[in-house]
This record gives C-alpha cells, sequence and structure tokens, in this order.
C-alpha cells in the first residue's frame, strides 16, 4: 500500500514509524535524512516520474511511504500515483496556501488557487487579474517578479521556505516585488488586490449586485488570441470597456460569474454550457451569456436572453460584426419582419427601430406611397399614439426629419427613362442620373429600372450602369415612344430616333407617371416617373392539408401576407404561419365572391393579400374567380398546390398513370346537363376519372347516376376507390369495384377514383393493395398488362 504523508515544518510521529518499516520511502533529500532511510530505501523526489516506476514496481503488499511538503492535495504526486491505479492513503498536513494566508492572517474561503508548477504563469496571471485573492503555487522558472511585471496595481504576499527555520513572508508592492533579487524557493504567491489589511479584502466576495440603471459589466471568456481579436472588435462595435477572463476557463467562467452582468464566451456552446450549468440559479439574477463561434459567425444567447439581457447583446453582437444572433426563445421566434430583409434598400437605426417593434412598444409607420409592407405587429401603425421610434417607406432619398429612432426604407418606385449619344461613357450616363436624382432629393436605392428606346437597348453605357445599379434595362420601340404625349418633344430627336422622345416616352411606357422632366448634359437625357404603388394577390394553393405538402412557395406567400383571406378551415389549416399583425379573414363556404372582392379590394389598397384554396388554387378554386373579376393596379400571382387528384392518386398507387380526367360533380355553378355530356366522354374515351365534389349531404343522386354512365361501358370488375381527407388525419381509403361500390362511402370531402378498362389492383411487396392504371409500356409482360 501506498502512503502519502503531507508535513510543513515538523515530520510527525506517525511518519517517522512508517518511515522505519516501509519498504521504499519517498521524499526530498533533507528529509530522507532526518528520516534515517538507508539508501537501499529511498527514492529520492526531484522528478516525479522515476519516482513513479519505483513506486509502481513496488510490492502491493509492502508499505510505501511518500512524504510531500505541504499538504499532498497540494502536490501532483497523489494525483499521479492514482492516475497510475495504484491505492493510495493520504494524511493531509497544513498546505503552503494555508500557511501564507495564515501569515497575514487572511480568510481564504473566497480565494483562487492556481498551480503554477510546471506551467507558464499566464493562467495565474489571467486569474489574478479578476479575482481580488489569488495564491499562486510558483516554480523555479516562474514566480513572484514575473507576477509582480504583469500585475502592477497588485499586492503581493511573498511566503518563502514556510515550515523551514528560515521561513519568510514579505508583503510587497508589484514595484517591489518585480526588483527582488534574493528569492527562495519553494514559495507561494499571494496575489491581492489590496494590502492584507484591506477590510475588502478581508471580508467575503460580494454576490453580483448592481445599482439599477448602472452600465452593465460586460465580460468576456476568451482562450486565444483570436478571440482576444475577436473581443476587441465586439467591445469596438458595442462601445463598452469589458473585463477580459482570459485563461483557464473553468476557474474564470465562475468568476466572470460572480462579476459580469453580461458575458461573452469564445468558447464552444457545449464547454460553455457545462461550465455554466452548475452555476444556474434563477434567470432573474444570473448572468446573461451569450457564445461566440471562432469565425464570429453566429452570437448564440445560452442562458438569460431576456431578463439575463442575451438576446440583446447577440443582437448586438450580430450588427456590430455581422454575426447571425440565433435566438431561441419565443418571443424571437416571434416571427416579426426583420427590417433589413425586406428586399428594399434601407438605412438608419434598424437595431433600435427592431427593438421597440419586439419590445410592443408604438411605433410610427409614415409612408410617402402606398408601397406594402409584410404583416407588422399591432404596436406599429401608420396612427402611433406616443411613438418611440419610426419607420418610414420612402423614394425620397432624406427620410423627413424627426428625433425619433428611424428605418428608412426605399421601394423600388422609381423609373429613369434615358438616352444617350452612341458610344457615351458610363460615368457620363451615371452623373446625369445622380445629379437628376439628388437634385429632386431622391433616392439611388430606389430606382427600379432604366428605360429606353430599342436601338439603344446594347448601349455599353447604359449596360454597364444597370449592371452597377442592379436593375433591368427595358426598351420599348420607336412606334411605341412616339404615341406618348411628352412635355418635352425633340425634333431633333425624332430625326434621328423617329420618336421625338426618349427619356420621358419611355419612362411613360413603362406605365410611370413623371415627376422629373427630361434633363440633359453634353451627351446623355434622363427623366424620372414614379411607378403608380401596387398591392399585390396571391391565390395560394394549401395542397391536401398536411403541412410537408405545402410549398415552400406558398409558406413565403403566407408570411408576407398582410392579409390572409380564405373558406374557414383552409385558414385554419395555416393559422400559424400568420405573422403577428395579419389580418386574418375566414368566410363561411359558400360566400366565394365576398371572399374574392374582399381579396382584390385590399390589394388595391395596397396590402399584400394570401387568398387561400385547397389543394391547387385554379382546380374548382378562386384563381379563375379572382382573375375574371379584373385585377386592375394589382398584382397578381397564382402560387400551385398539390391538388386532391395527385395526393389521392398517390395514396392509391399510380391510378392516374395514363389519360385521365377530373369532373366535379357540383351542379351549384355548373349546369347537371353539361356534367352529364362530359361523363358520357369519359365513358367513350375510356378515360379514369377523378371525381371532385362527389357527394354532399344533399347531392345524394349524382354519384350513382355518374357511376352508371361510366359503368355503362366498363366492366362490374373496374376499379374504384374513394379516399375521404386525404392527407390530413382522418384519412380514409376505400378501394372496391364497380358492382360493390357503395356511394354511401363517400362524402364531400372525399375524391373518387373510378378506373379505366386497362385500370386493376396490384399488391405491393408489403402485402398492401394498390390502384395501376397501366401505361402499356412495351417491354411490361403482356399478361400483366
Ligand atoms: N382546389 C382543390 C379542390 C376544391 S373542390 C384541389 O385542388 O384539391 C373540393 C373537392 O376537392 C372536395 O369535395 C373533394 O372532392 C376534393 N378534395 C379536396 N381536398 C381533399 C382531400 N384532402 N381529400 C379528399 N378529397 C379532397
Amino acid at each position: 500500500m501506498i502512503h502519502v504523508h503531507g508535513y510543513l515544518g515538523e515530520l510527525s510521529q506517525a511518519t517517522r514509524d512508517l518511515a522505519a518499516t516501509a519498504a521504499l520511502v519517498v521524499g526530498g533529500r533533507r528529509h530522507l535524512a532526518e528520516l534515517g532511510v538507508e539508501p537501499e530505501r529511498q527514492v529520492v523526489l526531484g522528478a516525479l516520474t522515476p519516482a513513479l516506476e519505483r513506486i509502481g514496481a513496488a510490492d502491493p503488499n509492502d508499505d510505501v511511504l511518500v512524504v510531500a511538503s505541504g499538504d499532498p492535495g497540494f502536490h501532483g504526486i497523489v494525483r499521479r500515483i492514482r492516475l497510475a491505479g495504484h491505492e493510495v492513503t493520504v494524511s493531509p498536513a497544513v498546505s503552503s496556501v494555508a500557511a501564507a494566508f495564515a501569515a497575514v492572517a487572511l480568510p481564504w474561503d473566497d480565494a483562487l488557487v492556481v498551480s503554477a508548477h510546471g506551467k507558464p504563469l499566464d493562467a495565474a496571471i489571467a486569474a489574478a487579474r479578476w479575482h481580488r485573492k489569488v495564491a499562486v503555487l510558483t516554480s523555479a522558472d516562474g514566480g513572484v517578479r514575473e507576477l509582480a511585471v504583469a500585475l502592477p496595481a497588485r499586492t503581493f504576499v511573498l511566503a518563502e521556505r514556510l515550515g523551514e527555520p528560515d521561513e519568510r513572508v514579505r508583503v510587497l508592492t508589484a514595484e517591489q516585488a518585480s526588483a527582488l533579487d534574493d528569492v527562495a524557493e519553494p514559495n507561494v504567491v499571494l496575489v491581492l488586490d489590496g494590502v492584507p489589511d484591506d477590510p475588502g479584502l478581508i471580508a467575503a466576495e460580494a454576490p453580483r449586485d448592481r445599482a439599477p440603471g448602472a452600465e452593465p459589466v460586460v465580460g468576456h471568456l476568451v482562450g486565444s488570441p483570436a478571440a482576444c481579436r475577436r473581443a476587441d472588435e465586439i467591445d469596438a462595435a458595442l462601445g463598452v470597456a469589458s473585463r477580459r477572463y482570459d485563461g483557464p476557463a473553468a476557474h474564470l467562467l465562475p468568476l466572470a460569474w460572480r462579476e459580469c452582468d453580461l458575458i461573452v464566451s469564445h468558447l464552444a456552446l457545449g464547454a460553455t454550457t457545462r461550465l455554466v450549468a452548475p452555476l444556474l440559479r434563477s434567470k432573474v439574477t444570473d448572468p446573461g451569456v451569450v457564445v461566440v463561434d471562432e469565425a464570429g459567425r453566429f452570437a448564440v444567447p445560452l442562458v438569460g436572453g431576456h431578463a439575463g439581457g442575451a438576446n440583446d447583446l447577440a443582437r448586438r453582437i450580430g450588427e456590430g460584426i455581422g454575426a447571425t444572433p440565433v435566438l431561441t426563445t419565443a418571443t424571437d421566434a416571434l416571427n416579426l419582419p426583420a427590417l433589413d430583409t425586406l428586399g428594399w434598400a434601407y438605412s438608419g437605426d434598424v437595431a433600435g427601430v427592431t427593438r421597440a417593434l419586439i419590445d410592443g412598444r408604438p411605433v410610427l409607420v409614415e409612408k410617402t406611397s402606398g408601397w406594402p409592407l409584410p404583416p407588422l405587429p399591432e404596436n406599429v401603425s401608420s396612427d402611433a399614439d406616443d411613438p418611440v421610434a419610426r419607420i418610414v417607406v420612402t423614394d425620397l432619398a432624406e427620410a423627413p426629419a424627426s428625433a425619433l429612432p428611424t428605418v428608412t426604407l426605399h421601394p423600388k418606385s422609381l423609373v429613369v427613362g434615358m438616352g444617350c449619344n452612341r458610344g457615351t461613357d458610363i460615368a457620363v450616363i451615371r452623373q446625369l442620373l445622380t445629379d437628376t436624382l439628388s437634385e429632386h432629393g431622391l433616392a439611388l436605392e430606389s430606382v427600379a429600372a432604366i428605360t429606353t428606346i430599342d436601338v439603344k437597348a446594347g448601349e455599353i453605357g447604359f449596360l454597364k450602369l444597370v449592371k452597377d445599379l442592379g436593375v433591368p434595362l427595358i426598351d420599348y420601340p420607336a412606334d411605341e415612344l412616339a404615341g406618348q404625349e411628352v412635355p418635352t418633344p425633340s425634333a431633333l430627336v425624332e430625326g434621328h430616333v423617329g420618336t421625338p422622345s426618349v427619356s420621358e416616352a419611355s419612362v411613360l411606357a413603362h406605365g410611370a407617371e413623371l415627376i422629373v422632366p427630361k434633363q440633359r448634359n453634353t451627351d446623355a437625357t434622363c427623366a424620372i416617373g414614379r411607378l403608380p404603388a401596387r398591392g399585390r394577390l396571391s391565390v395560394v394553393g394549401l395542397g391536401p392539408g398536411s403541412r410537408d405538402l405545402l410549398t415552400q412557395r406558398a409558406q413565403t406567400a403566407l408570411r408576407q401576407a398582410t392579409f390572409i383571406v380564405g373558406y374557414g378551415p383552409y385558414v385554419k389549416q395555416i393559422r400559424d404561419l400568420a405573422r403577428p399583425g395579419t389580418r386574418i379573414y375566414a368566410s363561411k363556404m359558400g360566400t366565394e365572391e365576398a371572399r374574392t372582392a374582399a381579396a382584390i379590394e385590399a390589394a388595391r389598397a395596397g396590402e399584400n393579400v394570401a387568398l387561400v384554396c385547397g389543394g391547387d388554387p385554379a382546380i374548382y378554386a378562386m384563381a379563375s374567380p379572382v382573375l375574371e373579376q379584373g385585377t386592375e393596379g394589382i398584382d397578381v400571382e397564382i402560387v400551385p398546390g398539390v391538388t386532391a387528384s395527385l395526393a389521392v392518386s398517390a395514396i392509391l398507387g399510380a391510378p392516374l398513370g395514363h389519360d385521365h380526367v377530373t369532373l366535379s360533380l357540383s351542379d351549384l355553378h355548373t349546369d347537371w346537363n353539361n356534367i352529364e355530356k362530359r361523363l358520357h366522354a369519359a365513358a367513350d374515351g375510356d378515360f379514369v376519372v377523378a371525381l371532385y365534389n362527389p357527394r354532399s349531404r344533399t347531392r345524394t343522386r349524382h354519384l350513382p347516376r355518374a357511376l352508371e354512365i361510366l359503368g355503362a361501358q366498363r366492366g362490374p370488375d373496374t376499379p374504384i376507390a374513394v379516399v375521404q381527407q386525404a392527407c390530413r388525419s382522418r384519412q380514409k381509403v376505400l378501394m372496391s369495384t364497380l358492382a360493390e361500390f357503395k356511394p354511401e362511402w363517400v362524402d364531400m370531402n372525399s375524391l373518387v377514383v373510378v378506373g379505366s378498362s386497362t385500370t386493376k389492383y396490384v399488391t405491393t411487396g408489403g402485402g398492401e393493395l394498390r390502384m395501376v392504371t397501366p401505361r402499356d409500356y412495351a417491354w411490361m409482360p403482356k399478361e400483366n398488362a
């Protein structure tokens, strides 16, 4: 068995007794001599590794005594013996650290102990920078002088040869300590923030508390030069003077936790989490912690998102260094649109305005044009009382002056008509453009297009300009331009290109209102028009019902909508995707006309409208009535969806594998005679038939009649299937034959698929029945076809 005995000053009787009988005694030369250990039982301690080899080689039944100076727990030997897998007993003693603190009568339950035995002093220096009371176990090649140079504002207690007759304890300023030339080994150094009589040092470290309104204390936990640079960058961006915790994170994070209101950890998220976990107390008092990755790409609030201020800090870091804040708290998944991601140019105090937006404080919207904004929460409006921030939508270069934090958004609303002599340099063209814009206070960012005459479409100066601006060059033929009524026609121009105006006429041809008539310099002309604000109407297909069959495009349209309108159950299906502030109008069955009218009206008023339909919006749905009702003055987009027949086809197998038709059995909008005519045609053509709106509570006669018509030309074994609530939680599938089929299986939420003469059932490898209409491939075995 191995026994490690500590000692300070005096060897105990127990140590002496064991030394007399042990097979091996390990210790310093002087103590081995004092214990009277014969050379063959001695292992002289200097380096640990050879000593460990001797210890390891000893018979486990023999006693081995290791004499360690101070407390063995402050000595690498116990660690090394245990890690080597040996059993060990430890007899404690007064450690040099305890003795040093005792020498200056300082309690040390609040101290930090850092060993610099065989290690560089960096960790100790870093710890002492932020901790008021640090004991450093020095080593021969790094000691008090180095500490004093690095920590010029600290007081040093140098305790040398503790327990020895020549023990000495000195209290020194940094200046004195750095100039020492008589340091004796071994020694321990206490690095103190003040003299040992300082009451603040005697009192226990107070828990973190801060006067309300005081600037929060920010600390960076760094561990590499790169992290230090990043911390500098963050501080500069935030305009704060932070604290640095540079060194062993396991020591320093708890320190930072006590001293800071906000901690930026430059360690990995996992490492930070492990260190933070044991410190967590309450989200009200814990500091906020933000982890910034090595590359500075992400700022992740780990704890204290709200009360701790970590979300806010992550956002500010994001803006400061171009990192993405990864916010996971509920209000930040709030789904609020980011002002800088609308696709419009922006300028101003994005952070300030976003803050107000998120905090639910009143934000004023000022629009100089009716360009639709994305949905904004209730606190944002054009008549906000006592606003704390402002969003200005304008194509003017400057927002009207205001003391409020402001974000200016520039919609693409300007059209610039231009003409020029052949070969005019881009610089000349650009100069005219920027001069004209700035003379009229207009924003370059709002330019949506450059327009001109077709003969100038290849003009190199124009091509370069539109490339630089990132806008299209749109050209019109001379005769179309000649037809425009313009304020500044020119006979000279007409003589050259066949129209009296290029710049003004092309602006008008593009549908814009002329706001700046023709301006010119030596070689170019320029006129500016403003496009009328256009609302937008998206007719959005939601698919059969399950979220994974809702297309990405549909989701985008829903998120951008300020107004969502549709039949109640469809609206319910996607309600969660609507952003806060989106108006929602869920209408009843049979109010299609009112629904369409409401959607168009809102779009005309400048809103982003989503009119939602189940399945595809053009299949027995709202796209046709919308387009028919007239969409003057608005932009219309049809967003396709997975229609019921496709969803049902996939569930059944491949019934639509060859020519097929869809028919609606609803005679609400179609004369029944017409429907019958088409049923006959489908029967004649031997088409697979998908029957939409097959049967309602009141329309029970139609389905049997339809099957009668189709059955007249198809055998009784013809497959027929019904799928109710396809892709919804209550999905139900019934596969049958014309002979056995019961119309009662069908309701309004069903789609009926009647096979053609070639449609058949097959069994899958999993033993399931599937409906298949063969494609008549020549290579398929005939008996199966
Ligand atoms: N625009 C829709 C069709 C609207 S007509 C689309 O493209 O799917 C309404 C009819 O569609 C219903 O009576 C039913 O026959 C069919 N239908 C729509 N969704 C369905 C679903 N999930 N399961 C089964 N049938 C559905």
